[in-house]
């Protein structure tokens, strides 16, 4: 096993676990955003300015049809800030992978990004999107004033291109994380408020709610430092912890890779600079092209609580647990 060594000594080792077979390339376009959220674990705001290069997409795409990885999970930042994003999306879905733009809605609201949904419905790219809750002033206060105002305007052009609707393949799914630090309801039951109250007083239509936790790292784990609720957050998900969770964590059939092509086990780790396991050296995506990551050790260290915490969180939403 790989593992970071622990924060405070009296949090056990997490468990050793190790790669499955890959199923998705999530890809991090860049930590730009026209947001600064109080509680993103990539610290993206509008002043960042990584962004992957078009040599760094053509690579990813070479690799997913190398290694016949299915899904491609666009992720950022607002990956749509990207000037490749389009043509990663076009190109991704002439390939045949299932593409997966992880949105944060408001940026269809930003100037030369109206026709996004028409854009991504003729492509047929599942969309993800950030909708911390159905109260505004839950919404405003994680992501900013007037947040939920635009994302309801945002959902409402995605249903008028087909998303979320009855009968309809074009998939709208929808992302809860908790305000604060404390574990999500259970995702079901929360799925049902949500539509409920969309539905009744916004018009608005999705799939499936996602329930996320939050991860103790960036920006997260500052705002939880500041308000010395650091120890108490980790505790919650320490003692929470379900060992049955451990053979559903994304990291088991994902790949993270950052703007510049390297690869990590997780956006998370990638976050926190902890690469895939290959002797403390960073792997680039262009030196896995042939080589299968299955049987690989998984980094892991305290933050991985937060995906097996309770019902379980990932890209995916609830682990079921
Ligand atoms: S949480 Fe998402 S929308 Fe908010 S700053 Fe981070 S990347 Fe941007
Ligand atoms: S944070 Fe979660 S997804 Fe990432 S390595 Fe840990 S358990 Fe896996």
């Amino acid at each position: 096993m790989s593992s970071v060594s622990a924060v405070a000594p009296r949090i056990p080792a997490f468990p050793p676990i190790s790669r499955g077979p890959l199923e998705t390339l999530q890809v991090n376009l860049g930590y730009r955003c026209n947001q600064a959220c109080t509680h993103c674990h990539v610290d993206a705001g509008p002043n960042r300015t990584e962004e992957m290069p078009a040599a760094i997409i053509d690579l990813v795409l070479q690799f997913a049809t190398r290694q016949r990885v299915p899904v491609l999970d666009i992720t950022g930042g607002a990956p749509e800030l990207n000037s490749h994003f389009r043509s990663l999306v076009a190109r991704g879905q002439g390939l045949g992978l299932q593409v997966i733009d992880r949105c944060n809605l408001t940026i269809i609201e930003e100037p030369g990004h109206a026709d996004l949904p028409t854009f991504l419905a003729r492509h047929q790219v599942r969309v993800i999107a950030s909708l911390p809750c159905y109260d505004a002033d839950n919404v405003d206060t994680q992501r900013g004033l007037g947040v939920f105002a635009k994302s309801i305007r945002a959902l409402r052009a995605l249903n008028r291109e087909g998303y979320g609707q009855p009968d309809s393949n074009l998939i709208l799914d929808l992302v809860y994380n908790p305000v604060g630090p404390f574990l999500p309801p259970a995702q079901a039951s929360l799925e049902t408020t949500y539509k409920e109250r969309l539905s009744t007083e916004h018009d608005v239509r999705f799939n499936r709610l996602l329930t996320l936790a939050n991860m103790p790292i960036a920006r997260f784990r500052h705002a939880l430092a500041r308000e010395g609720t650091y120890t108490k957050y980790m505790d919650l998900l320490v003692a929470n912890h379900h060992a049955a969770n451990l053979s559903q964590v994304m990291c088991r059939s994902l790949l993270s890779i950052d703007w510049q092509g390297y690869v990590y086990d997780c956006d998370f780790n990638q976050m926190l600079g902890l690469p895939l396991s290959n002797g403390h050296q960073r792997t680039h995506l262009s030196e896995l092209l042939t080589r299968d990551t299955a049987g690989l050790p998984i980094v892991v260290g305290n933050h991985c609580y937060g995906c097996t915490a309770g019902q379980g969180s990932s890209c995916g939403g609830a682990l079921g647990a």
